[in-house]
């Protein structure tokens, strides 16, 4: 099966979060879908070292299609987030520092910046489950719902997806850098978030500024 340009997608991602440190070894799992058809990382490989014919290929209902090796642990949290979100065409699941050190202390990510907008404001923490595990992927779903594209993962990482893999990442890397925000802040004192009047003003802004990238709803 070869799927040439998901493939070149998942092996590009991998390295690209490699080299921002936001995929620490074999950490983490990578999928894009096209079609019925999901290229998914394999279980418990290097994500910056997988090459195109590493990578594994199921179908929507996580039958293993092709591939020498075995698909990601992940492959219900994959498919539940493809299923349950239109939008989804990739997505990126990671155990970067900062957004896991939130993941086990809060309860959701308050929108601290105005770049919060672009995974749909606040970003839910899903409550913990075993990695692998059905429920992790019910978890994590319920944390996406009302149009987010990413959330945290309690005691676990974080997950992001998006119409391509650049953008997943996009958002993967936004996250990051806001979970780091607020652990900075967290020392300096009490938090301020923006009001819903604020963020419905910055979306006002983007509007009249024809921001061709603006937030969008997500699915
Ligand atoms: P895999 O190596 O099986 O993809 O597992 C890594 C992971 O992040 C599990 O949540
Ligand atoms: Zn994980």
């Amino acid at each position: 099966m070869e799927l040439k340009s998901a493939r070149e997608a998942v092996v590009a991602a991998g390295q690209r979060l490699a080299a921002r440190g936001i995929i620490i070894g074999t950490s983490g799992n990578l999928s894009v879908r096209e079609g019925d058809h999901v290229v998914v990382t394999p279980s418990g490989v290097a994500l910056d070292a997988v090459q195109p014919d590493d990578l594994a290929v199921i179908d929507m209902d996580g039958q293993w299609l092709t591939g020498r090796h075995k698909p990601t642990s992940e492959v219900q949290l994959h498919l539940a987030v493809y299923q349950h979100n239109a939008k989804a065409r990739a997505i990126a699941h990671t155990h970067a520092v900062g957004s896991t050190a939130v993941s086990c202390t809060c309860t959701s990510l308050p929108p601290i910046h105005y770049t919060s907008l672009y995974l749909g404001g606040e970003v839910r923490v899903a409550k913990y489950a075993t990695y692998g595990s059905k429920e992790l992927a019910e978890n994590v779903v319920e944390a996406l719902a009302d149009g987010k594209s990413a959330a945290l993962m309690a005691n676990h990482g974080t997950i992001a997806y998006g119409s391509t893999m650049d953008q997943a990442c996009e958002r993967l890397e936004l996250l990051e850098w806001l979970c780091d925000v607020y652990r900075a802040s967290v020392p300096l004192g009490r938090i301020r978030a923006l009001t819903a009047s604020e963020l419905a003003d910055v979306m006002q802004m983007y509007q009249n500024n024809r921001y061709a990238s603006g937030p969008q709803q997500a699915s």
